[in-house]
């Protein structure tokens, strides 16, 4: 699926079959653009090969720009309450596909908040500083801390960079609150523990970022 909605109990439905279920109200709308990442979490479905390519979020080809704007010229855009870009995978590791695709919406919908979910790797990815390519295209990126420290990090996003991605992914989010209204850090609740948790929280205190912590699966 390219675009999807979430249901109840974080069930990835096909728009269709969320208008079905669901007709009325507004909700949030989910793209998918890519499978690759450059981490392979612990946690994520993906590093689970069988039951990644049984997931509906697999894509068998990686979509052009242009199928993926055919697809969101077919949203009820009267019921879109946010745009996620999000992905199976790391969105970030199509950059000119995803910024593309964010100047699309905001051009044709500028309603309608985007948000984008990351690991915040991307400087890494592409060995410059990215955050300023958001300028204007994002309301909120929400970024996926993980852990307190570098270690732990490493541990759980087995991240292709090394050790030094922590603190990558730290400026990244940094550098996000220049261009970017809303910057949010994520730990995953179950994944870590509440001592852990609470050293993620003043972390990001220290930082001025703010922290969410979700429910597995959530998005
Ligand atoms: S960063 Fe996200 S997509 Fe990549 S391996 Fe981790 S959970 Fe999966």
């Amino acid at each position: 699926m390219l675009v999807y909605a979430v249901h109840e109990g974080g069930r990835y439905v096909r728009v269709e079959d969320s208008l079905w279920e669901q007709p009325e109200g507004s909700r949030g709308f989910y793209v998918n653009i890519t499978n690759q990442c450059n981490c392979a979490c612990t946690f994520c479905l993906r590093s689970m090969k069988h039951m990644a390519e049984e997931s509906s979020l697999w894509l068998k080809n990686e979509p052009s720009a242009a199928e993926v704007k055919a697809e969101l010229d077919k949203l009820p855009w009267e019921l879109a309450k946010e745009i996620v870009f999000c992905g199976f995978g790391e969105p970030t590791m199509r950059l000119p596909v995803l910024l593309e695709l964010m100047a699309y919406v905001r051009a044709g919908h500028p309603e309608v908040p985007i948000r984008m979910n990351t690991n915040g790797l991307a400087d890494l990815q592409y060995g410059r500083s990215v955050a300023g390519d958001f300028k204007g295209l994002l309301d909120t990126v929400s970024i996926s801390l993980n852990a307190s420290n570098a270690q732990r990090y490493l541990e759980l996003t087995r991240s292709g960079f090394g050790l030094q991605s922590f603190e990558a992914m730290l400026k990244f989010a940094v550098d996000c609150r220049r261009y970017i209204p809303k910057v949010v850090l994520t730990v995953v609740e179950k994944v870590e523990n509440q001592a852990e948790i609470d050293l993620c929280r003043k972390l990001c205190a220290e930082k001025g970022l703010e922290l969410r912590v979700r429910i597995y699966e959530d998005s």
